[in-house]
């Protein structure tokens, strides 16, 4: 079966005596056995629940995995990888990462005695010179948020198994429909099911996809054990939302797409940030097939950037991304704010960039709204001299 047929042909509904046509959401935290001696397929759902297993089979179909565990949050779903290391280890970070995924490897992490280095993995050589005899765990995401960068997914993955230590790739942006991590050699593949999996903007969640049954045991250890597993709720809602995805990224991709093409020959934009725009990037064209549907764009200006944001009527200023209908946000004031500000400079990261996260709505309502928001703050700024010496107009 091919993706777009397996999200809506599966067994939703194991062992179900009825005929009911969508997983029944098993709202029980226990259940009883018919004997103390001997235990029936579930006794506790944090140790595992019907609903709960029902979506982790379906994603580590989708990705291609031996199995998916599905926790809290995206952040509760990448600890339980990280819970892997113990002291001494060190991570090997991406140097361009969601905020959030920053505050847990710097700020959590680093309390565990585990060191997390930071190097640019979109530079294959520059990533090889950054392992060291304790490396375990190397991280990075299949196109960076918010800068849009992408690494050698492959050739990563076999510089880290040189070096004895596992490739976890945070696959939020594209989605198993877009890109496979586990068939280009990565150990784990993590979303944020909050963003694209579950589309709705009604579910935080988290899932981890592994290759290999060890390291499956051991996940599975670390979601009993620490008790983040998502709830049975939660859990029917994504997959629910799970049904529509390609239906809802095939539209998000295609809008998306069109909207760098507007905010490429826009007046007023000064850079424009999109995977579809990177026609020439050899890794990203060789292990994916969409782009996702966020696009970031720059102003030259952080105040214009704000005024854009608010002069927009139908993105709701809002952070995540991957949701129905279309946002916009200021990372470095919003998703990125977790980053210092000294860390944001050092690396470069742009405080005027703009993020879009594209819904489904008729694109041709998206591009209209941001055509007069651009221009009609380029109009404005431009009587104050001191914003136009930034290079607005
Ligand atoms: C949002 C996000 C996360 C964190 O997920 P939560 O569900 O918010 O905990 C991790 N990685 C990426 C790329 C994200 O966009």
């Amino acid at each position: 079966m091919r993706p777009a047929t397996r999200l809506v042909q599966f067994n939703a509904c194991p062992g179900e005596p009825f005929g009911a046509t969508c997983t029944p959401v098993y709202q029980t935290a226990t259940f009883d056995q018919d004997s103390p001696l001997e235990f029936g397929r579930y006794d506790y759902t944090r140790s595992g629940n019907p609903t709960r297993e029902v979506l982790e089979r379906q994603i580590a179909d989708l990705e291609g995995g031996v199995r998916c565990f599905a926790f809290a949050s995206g952040l509760a779903a990448i600890t339980a990888v990280l819970n892997l290391l113990g002291p001494g280890d060190e991570v090997l970070a991406c140097d361009d990462l969601y905020g959030g995924t920053y505050r847990l490897l710097s700020r959590i992490l680093a309390r565990r005695g585990i060191v997390v280095n930071y190097a640019d993995l979109t530079d294959t050589q520059a990533a090889a010179a950054a392992f060291t005899p304790r490396t375990k765990l190397v991280f990075l995401e299949s196109v960076s948020n918010p800068l849009m960068r992408i690494c050698d997914i492959k050739a990563i993955a076999e510089l880290a198994h040189r070096h004895n230590a596992h490739l976890c790739v945070d696959n939020t942006a594209l989605t198993p429909l877009s890109c496979r991590p586990l068939e280009l050699g990565a150990d784990f593949v993590v979303h944020s099911a909050t963003k694209y999996l579950c589309g709705h903007s009604d579910v935080t969640a988290g899932v981890v996809t592994v290759r290999d049954k060890a390291l499956a045991d051991e996940l599975y250890m670390i979601q009993n054990g620490e008790g983040a597993g998502l709830g049975p709720q939660d859990s029917y809602l994504l997959l629910r939302g799970l049904k529509t995805l390609d239906l809802r990224l095939e539209r998000q991709q295609r809008s998306a797409a069109k909207v760098a093409e507007f905010l490429e020959t826009c007046p007023g934009v000064t850079q424009v940030l999109f995977p579809g725009l990177e026609k020439h990037n050899v890794a990203h064209l060789r292990q994916s097939t969409g782009h996702g549907a966020v696009v970031c764009f720059r102003t030259g200006s952080p105040q214009v950037s704000a005024a854009i944001l608010e002069s927009l009527t139908l993105f709701g200023i809002r952070v995540s991304f991957g949701g129905v209908s279309s946002s916009a946000s200021l990372p470095c004031r919003m998703s990125h704010a977790s980053i210092p500000a000294p860390v944001r400079e050092a690396r470069h990261f742009p405080e005027d960039l703009i993020r879009l996260s594209i819904g489904i709505e008729d694109v041709r309502d998206l591009i209209e709204d941001l055509r007069r928001a651009v221009a009609s703050v380029a109009t404005v700024v431009c009587c104050e001299p001191a914003v136009c010496s930034q290079g607005v107009a």
